[in-house]
């Protein structure tokens, strides 16, 4: 059984996020760049099913600019046995993403895809579900717990007020969250051998894929700033401020 899992380059989530000037995006220029944590916890438990012996082989997928193949070396580094990089220097949607995923899946034919919830960028929260509708496949989304059998898999989701259990067939589209598992840090001799691992290279019109975005961004801006707390004397005093300042009861 094969495990694709995509891995996103993003800004590094302890980067402070600056909008640009022109107010048309956020600045990248010189920003340290990362994998998109929750693609590192789908690393994490494709590598856990490869060790259990349920899955042979962890392919690391990537959608993006040339500097996406340091993030398909993270994932080589941490133990993903191949990389395949979609080179695209343009914006990119999730629809898009998930029409490239399926092309590669179609090829590749793996019995799992393990997609991140979310991307910490855009916040899409998207990509995963398009591509199980793409595929037809069935989808569990939010995972915290994941059992794989020979036909079927297990997996239990976080959801308002407890946890669902589900039951899905293999092929299956899944999302990960963050209790799933906690990613292992990548050896120095891994490091090393991730270097010599392969990584394919193809277009989106390799794949039969047009990527144009189909939204346009009007502007990006800052939230707000908060103002200054005020300190209560009592409990009085605070009803009062919520019903004639905040207005909320
Ligand atoms: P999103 O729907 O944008 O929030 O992204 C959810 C997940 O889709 C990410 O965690 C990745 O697993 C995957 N994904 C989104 N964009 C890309 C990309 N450009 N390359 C690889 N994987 C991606």
């Amino acid at each position: 059984m094969k495990v694709l899992v995509p891995v996103k380059r993003v800004i590094d989530y302890n980067v402070k996020v600056r909008v640009k000037a022109d107010q048309t995006g956020v600045e990248l220029a010189n920003v340290k760049m990362s994998m998109n944590p929750f693609d590192e916890i789908s690393i994490e438990e494709a590598l856990r099913l490869r060790e259990a012996g349920k899955a042979e082989e962890v392919i690391a997928v990537s959608i993006g600019v040339q500097q996406c193949q340091e993030t398909i070396r993270t994932a080589l580094a941490m133990g993903a046995d191949r990389g395949i990089h979609v080179l695209h220097d343009g914006e990119l949607e999730p629809l898009a993403v998930a029409k490239m995923l399926k092309a590669i899946a179609d090829k590749e034919g793996p019995s799992l895809i393990l997609v991140g919830k979310q991307a910490i960028d855009d916040d899409c929260n998207q990509t995963g579900q398009m591509l199980a509708a793409l595929l037809g496949w069935g989808q569990a989304t939010f995972i915290s717990k994941l059992e794989v059998g020979d036909t079927e898999l297990t997996a239990t989701r976080e959801v308002d007020g407890g946890l669902e259990t589900l039951t899905l067939k293999l092929p299956a589209v899944l999302t990960t969250d963050l209790r799933l598992n906690e990613p292992r840090y990548a050896s120095l001799p891994n490091i090393m051998k991730a270097k010599k691992k392969p990584i394919d290279q193809m277009s989106p019109a390799d794949l039969g894929v047009d990527p144009s975005p189909r939204l346009e961004t009007l502007r990006v801006v800052e939230p707000p700033k908060r103002e200054a707390g005020v300190i209560v004397a009592d409990v009085a005093e605070l009803v009062e401020k919520l019903r004639n300042v905040a207005k909320v009861i």
